[in-house]
């Protein structure tokens, strides 16, 4: 066997430990035993199954490329199942299990004595306190707000859904924090569903699945956040179900989260989705402009830093995918500042943004807008570029040009010329004029609001 091989391994493995995190680590790569290589593929062997095919769809890609940073020659990484009987049994000791006892430490004793509690921990910044409430989460957030202070159940159960980013986590984190403080005999358990998983799949391996079950028996809320991992594992499916089942039968509070509403999720079973249907089901919607300012506002106070309001409406406007993606530009433009022992203005914003700003851009063309435009007003694409002056086309190019203006960081000539060679006079106009009529007009406003909120998809 290649004396490199483990070095290597330790080093591959090292650093994705520190990409993917702790409890990923944990759950997945850390039984992973590394084999051989041959033919320039490394083998790697898995306790089970369902373990490989996780792998293979998440980490196979990362895993090969990290190799080949340590050995070019690598090109391809293989995962095998190795059945737990072949470790147990005490035939001849194998290169595989000199490799699995002697360097790394036995998976199973070590992950024992990691989890001393079932529930994974709590980011301390996700508390109700910490949450920004807007029209797209307050749904949301009086709902966990009322599991959180109810002590009667009042639905079952609790289902949050919405994008990535837009605060799932952080609402189930705050209903746990509020119980925890206020009626810390309630035990609550938070877990990922892909903690939950792999917590069941190891109950399965080790056969004792009644004292999996059993863990669960004496908890009062249960949550589970991106249950969209457990879409397909059918085993997993099965006991999740169960344990559901009987925690809803015992009046206990159970709180899900997914990317999508229950119907939609896909690879679920029929009657796991009708019963989580059965419940709460509330969304979140994407952000608007005032919720985004409104965070802003917020986190800039709990960093203590002098952000001027209008670099917070920049990023307001320009930074729309999510929550996270917002509070990430925020936090670069403060350490930036900070670090330089300048003040923040919009030019160092702009300039320590620039990659992100870019990468939002691209989200939305001016072509794209035009399009929409058009077929919100029912007109021609073509009356975008055209000289027509009638108040039914030139309004609605008038809206496309700002739209332009707020959702790309094009220039104003360079607006006017994608709009039939117009003077950048007249896309100012335009944007002046829009935002006249927004104040104005408050149908006007929906309309040109419902527009940009479909752009921003
Ligand atoms: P999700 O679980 O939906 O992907 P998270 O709950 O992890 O999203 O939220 C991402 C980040 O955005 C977190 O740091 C969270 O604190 C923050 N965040 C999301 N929504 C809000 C909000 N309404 N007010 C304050 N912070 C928020
Ligand atoms: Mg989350």
């Amino acid at each position: 066997m290649d004396d490199q091989l483990m070095p290597q391994w330790e080093r591959v493995c090292a650093l994705l430990r520190t990409e993917i995190g702790e409890a990923a680590y944990q759950s997945w790569l850390k039984p992973m035993t590394v084999q051989n290589t041959a033919e320039g593929r490394v083998r790697i062997s898995v306790p089970t199954r369902f373990m490989r095919d996780w792998i293979v769809a998440h980490y196979i890609e990362r895993l090969c490329t990290l190799w080949q940073k340590e050995d070019s020659s690598i090109h391809g990484v293989d995962i095998i199942v190795h059945s737990d009987e072949a470790l147990s049994s005490q035939s001849p000791v194998s290169d595989s299990q000199r490799i699995r006892r002697g360097t790394l430490p036995d998976d199973r004793s070590a992950q024992a004595s990691d989890y001393p509690d079932l529930s994974a921990p709590l980011d301390p910044r996700y508390t109700f306190d910490q949450f920004v409430v807007g029209k797209p989460n307050e749904f949301a957030y009086a709902a966990a707000r009322r599991v959180a202070e109810g002590a009667t159940v009042h639905f079952n159960p609790l289902f949050l859904y919405g994008g990535v980013g837009l605060g799932k986590t952080h609402l189930m984190h705050a209903i746990a924090w509020h119980i925890r403080n206020s009626e810390p005999r309630r035990t609550v358990i938070y877990l990922s569903a892909e903690k939950f998983m792999y917590r069941f799949i190891r109950a399965l391996r080790e056969q004792n699945t009644v004292d999996f079950k059993e863990q669960f028996r004496s908890v009062d809320v249960l949550m589970i956040d991106d249950v969209q991992f457990i879409g397909g594992k059918d085993s997993t499916q099965e006991e999740f179900f169960h344990t559901f089942n009987s925690l809803v039968d015992q009046g206990r509070q159970i709180v899900i989260s997914a990317d999508k509403s229950p119907s939609d999720l896909e690879g679920m079973e029929e009657r796991l989705k009708s019963r989580l249907n059965c419940g709460l089901v509330a969304d979140i919607h994407a952000t608007t402009y005032e919720l985004r300012l409104g965070i802003l506002q917020s986190k800039a106070e709990t960093l203590g830093a002098a952000v001027p309001g209008k670099v917070m409406e920049f990023l307001a406007h320009k930074i729309t995918a999510n929550v996270r993606e917002l509070e990430g530009a925020l936090n670069r433009v403060v350490a930036h500042a900070q670090l330089i022992g300048h003040e923040i203005t919009m030019e160092t914003s702009q300039e320590v943004l620039h990659d992100l700003l870019r990468a939002n851009d691209r989200r939305v063309t001016i072509e794209e807008i035009q399009k929409s435009v058009a077929s919100h007003f029912n007109i021609r694409v073509s009356d975008m570029h055209s000289a027509r002056r009638a108040r039914s086309v030139a309004r609605p190019r008038q809206i496309a040009m700002y739209l332009a203006k707020q959702l790309t960081s094009r220039s104003l000539p360079e607006i006017g010329r994608k709009f039939g060679g117009r003077d950048h006079t007249t896309v100012m106009h335009a944007v002046r004029k829009v935002e006249e009529l927004r104040e104005r007009d408050n149908t006007f406003a929906e309309d040109v609001e419902l527009l940009r909120r479909m752009l921003e998809g």
